[in-house]
């Protein structure tokens, strides 16, 4: 292993490759449309979606406009993928959408009615999703509105409705009672709208049976090697390692208090070693105490995370300054960090946009 000058960010386009094709195996007939917002999962949305196209994916999504301008850029004219927009058709961002080729999956009925308004005065209907709202209480139509549009020829002559999605809150928990509550809300608002696609299941819904994926599944990250949340799946592979060296092992007397604050303190004579990284790229400061390294082929306490430097328990010595330090990785799995640090996978891994040193190994 070559030790990294300071912290360093590894994307393993490979494994980003295999995950993608647990993903089509888990869903069966379902299509897998990957989600690439946030940068990718703060790992490079370019890099993850141009190789996630020679897999054979062909539908994207982003949360932002901003997103998918620049995932249409990253793709470029020889990969001509469908991507949509989950915040949908927001004021005044209609002519960017149309210029990227952006579809919004409206979110409101506001939004649904502002379609509606430009596909008349455009007189060609507008290509929408269709956000509805089945029981997580963030975003979508609720059904009684979506009913409303669908008995509604006055606006529904002005869109093209092509993908009806909803997403489920409780999907981590399989026995979740909302999950079946919102399974069958949305069974409901799809017969609606039965000449659309119809796409519900996020990472961890894939995992929840054949009933929640229907014609399109929309997994991110789980094809980034998290989750799904409290349940990891065994054959997904890291795809992000965060590693850098230590800069020193020093010894810690017994009783003695390290870093700020009282909370860290040497139960006996211990050997602690200084980590070059910190909460400045990513790693979450809640994960003290509680997460772990990987170092000299074994896990280490995370004792201390400070904005720089990251303090871990170097036992009985055998380190030394210079050693490359797995802060997350095939050996450090992203689901344990986000536990320690009282969070979720997506969160850890966004953070890595922090990291300007990054390679790509596997290629695009
Ligand atoms: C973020 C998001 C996803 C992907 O969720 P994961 O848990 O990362 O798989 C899918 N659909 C919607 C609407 C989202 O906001």
């Amino acid at each position: 292993m070559s030790f990294p000058a300071a912290v360093r960010l590894t994307v393993d386009l490979d494994a980003l490759a295999w995950n993608f094709a647990v993903l089509r195996q888990a869903a069966g007939a379902a299509e897998v449309a990957p989600v690439v917002k946030a940068d990718g999962y703060g790992l490079g949305a370019g890099p993850v979606a141009r190789r996630l196209w020679r897999e054979g994916a062909r539908s994207f999504f982003v949360a932002r406009l901003d997103e998918g301008e620049a995932l249409r850029a990253a793709l470029g004219p020889e990969r001509p993928a469908d991507i949509t927009v989950l915040d949908g058709l927001t004021p005044g961002c209609a002519d960017r959408l149309a210029a990227a080729r952006l579809a919004p999956a409206l979110m409101s009925l506001a939004q649904a009615h502002r379609a509606a308004d430009l596909g008349a005065a455009s007189g060609r209907p507008l290509s929408v999703g269709l956000h509805v709202d089945t029981g997580m209480n963030r975003q979508g139509l609720d059904p009684a509105e979506a009913a409303a549009l669908a008995a509604s020829p006055q606006h529904l002559r002005h869109l093209d409705v092509n993908l009806v999605m909803s997403h489920l809150g409780g999907a981590a928990v399989p026995d979740d009672p909302r999950n079946a509550r919102q399974l069958e809300a949305f069974r409901a608002v799809r017969a609606l709208f039965p000449q659309a696609r119809a796409s519900f299941a996020a990472s961890a819904g894939v995992f929840l049976g054949e009933a929640y994926r229907f014609d399109q599944v929309r997994p991110g990250v789980s094809l980034y090697g998290g989750g799904p949340q409290e349940r990891p799946d065994p054959r997904l592979r890291a795809v992000a390692t965060l590693e850098a060296p230590l800069l020193d092992v020093r010894r810690v007397a017994a009783g003695e208090t390290i870093g700020y604050g009282p909370s860290a303190r040497a139960e006996r004579d211990m050997m602690l070693g200084i980590v070059a990284a910190g909460y400045a790229d990513g790693i979450i400061r809640a994960a003290a105490g509680r997460g772990y390294a990987w170092a000299g082929g074994s896990r280490r306490r995370l004792v201390i995370v400070t904005m720089n430097m990251i303090g871990i328990d170097a036992g009985d010595g055998g380190l030394a300054a210079g050693d490359a330090v797995e802060l997350l990785g095939a050996n450090v799995a992203v689901d344990d960090l986000a536990t320690a640090a009282g969070s979720v996978a997506h969160e850890c891994l966004t953070r890595l946009s922090a990291v300007g040193d990054r390679r790509y190994l596997g290629g695009e």
